[in-house]
């Protein structure tokens, strides 16, 4: 593809996920393709299969390339075997002589392959050996290779990018977003995504800028473009004038500065005006994070995604791996307490190595919980580990997207089990470890004070409670429009998940992004919540803005919200109050 023309000054508006502001230059990872598709002549048949070899010979050629270099970085050696088994699908009969036969047949080649490829994948997903069911993802990674060759594109591969990069991406999956190197990438932005897609929230971890939902950026955006874009409003600008790279530089370093300033609040209790205390703790995804977490001022950590611990290995990690990774996060934390999620896969969250098959609804289909109950023998390792773990510090057993109490009482079956187990071997953990699920589903909302039966503690997963309460994908920029965390039947959702966990006397906490948005801050406070968790860069902004309400006010601030029928009047009248009452925080220079 060639140099598109593109203006001086372009701007483009999606959805700021990951506030900062990245300049570089454009690495363009992946575009969209439109297969083409037309019919060959007789003579032209030949020919066809010609430009398909070639194809073959070029996927080659770039999957050795990375092969060097990934062979010179110790810690990649262990991907080598993926490009491995790549380069011996390009060999497979299945893929080439069957595409070659549909060319004969006068079909051209991107479309012969695509047709290849669909046939494929329906054969592995109706394979009965797992790993071999598992090869669909690398047989997809090779046919996109393949497609993007014979389209003539010339898109850079992970290994490839280099100092300063912009990322443009059609879509990035959270295990490719967690490889991206935080000293070379310095913002991405995508077609697809929302503000809560896993994706998101790992760049925000990650501390890289990013705007996502651009719907077509790729169409435009050509590889060594200069670029800024600017993750807390959700503008990219593309061959930004020295007019607009100098606003954009002072910006940058105003962010910073402000970065710096937050920090002093890291030793300042996190404690309303009227001196009610919030634990402020931080969502985790990768391990790395800890000593963030701590300088930032996180008193614990409120939510462990386990599932990261399982992405971009052959392999699920066995118990011991798993226990070193639990034990390291317990050491390190302690004496504050950490909720370990146990593994919440499907969903935007693929992981390989494991007895998923792609799903048609993927969001309703088995994820989380429903996954572990029914791979028992893989949750029972996770659950030995986490209790091995409960040894060491103040670890809390969480189980995600519950939608009944009937997976609660199983989830306790198999805890027994693995704790018996323990017991026999004569292997320590926390006997009275507390347990607590996640509300992220309308069933639980309806049915809390039933849950609050079984439990010791809740934790709103907002992502997801508003994905499926308000029926809206929470990764398809198609319908972010919808995606209102104030929306009124969110707004009673969580009143009344509160109000069942204050009745029974459990903990509970959110640890949704909607703790992480300063301006949410006296809804939640409002509700009664006494813990919060959130990505812990937000920890400082968060703890300002409660260190300057009184928790009397927030409830009778909630009231008053409680009592609009839209999403935006509430949206409308909390922005308003909030600047009235503090201009120094929520005034022209929002946060
Ligand atoms: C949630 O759904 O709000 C949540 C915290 O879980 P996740 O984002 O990992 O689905
Ligand atoms: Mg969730």
């Amino acid at each position: 593809m060639g140099k598109t023309e593109v203006r001086k000054d372009t701007y483009l508006i999606g959805l700021g996920v990951s506030p900062g502001i990245g300049i570089g230059r454009v690495c363009l990872l992946n575009r969209l393709y439109h297969v083409a598709d037309w019919a060959l002549d007789e003579g032209e048949v030949e020919d066809e299969i010609l430009r398909f070899r070639n194809a073959l010979d070029k996927a080659k050629t770039q999957l050795s390339e990375v092969k060097q270099k990934v062979a010179s970085q110790p810690h990649l050696r262990e991907h080598i075997y993926i490009l491995d088994t790549h380069m011996l699908i390009l060999e497979d009969e299945m893929l080439v002589d069957s595409t070659e036969v549909l060319i004969r047949q006068k079909i051209n080649a991107e479309r012969a392959l695509d047709q290849n490829l669909k046939q494929l994948r329906l054969m592995f997903e109706n394979i009965e050996d797992d790993y071999l069911r598992e090869r669909s993802s690398d047989l997809d990674a090779v046919g996109q290779r393949l497609l993007r060759i014979l389209a003539g594109a010339n898109d850079t591969t992970l290994e490839q990018i280099k100092e300063k990069s912009l990322i443009a991406a059609h879509d990035l999956s959270p295990a490719d977003t967690m490889q991206l190197d935080r000293n070379k990438v310095v913002g991405f932005m995508t077609d697809r995504g929302g503000k809560t897609s896993h994706t998101a929230i790992l760049a925000r971890s990650l501390g890289i800028p990013a705007v996502v939902g651009l719907d077509s950026a790729t169409a435009v955006v050509d590889r060594d473009m200069p670029a800024i874009i600017d993750g807390t409003t959700g503008v990219v600008v593309l061959n930004p004038s020295e007019e607009t790279f100098k606003e954009y530089l002072k910006r940058k370093l105003a962010f910073e500065y402000l970065e710096k300033e937050l920090a002093r609040y890291r030793d300042l209790p996190a404690e309303t005006a009227d001196n009610f205390k919030v634990a402020l703790r931080a969502n985790l995804e990768l391990l790395s994070e800890v000593p963030a977490a701590l300088e930032d001022g996180a008193v614990g950590i409120g939510l462990y995604r386990t599932e990261f611990l399982y992405m971009n290995c052959r392999q699920p990690p066995g118990e011991d791996e798993q226990f070193a990774a639990y034990s390291r996060i317990v050491e390190s934390i302690s004496p504050h307490p950490v909720t370990i999620r146990t593994l919440d896969v499907g969903g935007d969250k693929f992981v390989q190595g494991m007895n998923l098959e792609r799903e048609d609804n993927p969001a309703m289909g088995l994820r989380a919980i429903r996954f572990s109950l029914r791979e028992v023998d893989l949750f029972k390792v996770q659950l030995r580990a986490i209790l091995r773990a409960s040894a060491l510090g103040q670890v809390r057993i969480m189980f995600p997207m519950i939608s009944g109490v009937a997976e609660i009482l199983a989830c306790k079956r198999i805890l027994r089990a693995a704790k018996l187990e323990l017991e026999q071997e004569g292997v320590l953990f926390d006997s009275q470890i507390k347990i607590g699920i996640m509300i992220e589903t309308p069933a639980a909302v309806f049915i809390a004070p039933l849950l609050a039966q079984e439990v010791d503690f809740f934790s709103i997963g907002t992502n997801d409670l508003i994905q499926y309460c308000l029926a809206v994908d929470r990764g398809n920029e198609n319908v972010s429009y919808l995606y209102e965390p104030l929306h009124p039947a969110i707004l009673r959702a969580l009143k009344s998940v509160c109000d069942a966990a204050h009745a029974a006397e459990i903990d509970v906490s959110i640890c949704g992004e909607m703790a992480s948005e300063p301006i949410y801050a006296p809804v939640l406070l409002g509700l009664g919540l006494g813990e919060l968790s959130m990505n812990h860069a937000c920890i400082p902004r968060v703890k300002r803005v409660l260190r300057n309400l009184t928790r009397t006010e927030s409830q009778l601030l909630l009231d008053d919200l409680l009592q609009l029928s839209t999403g935006r009047e509430v949206a409308a009248h909390l922005d308003r109050e909030m600047r009235r009452r503090l201009p120094d925080l929520f005034g022209e220079f929002v946060i």
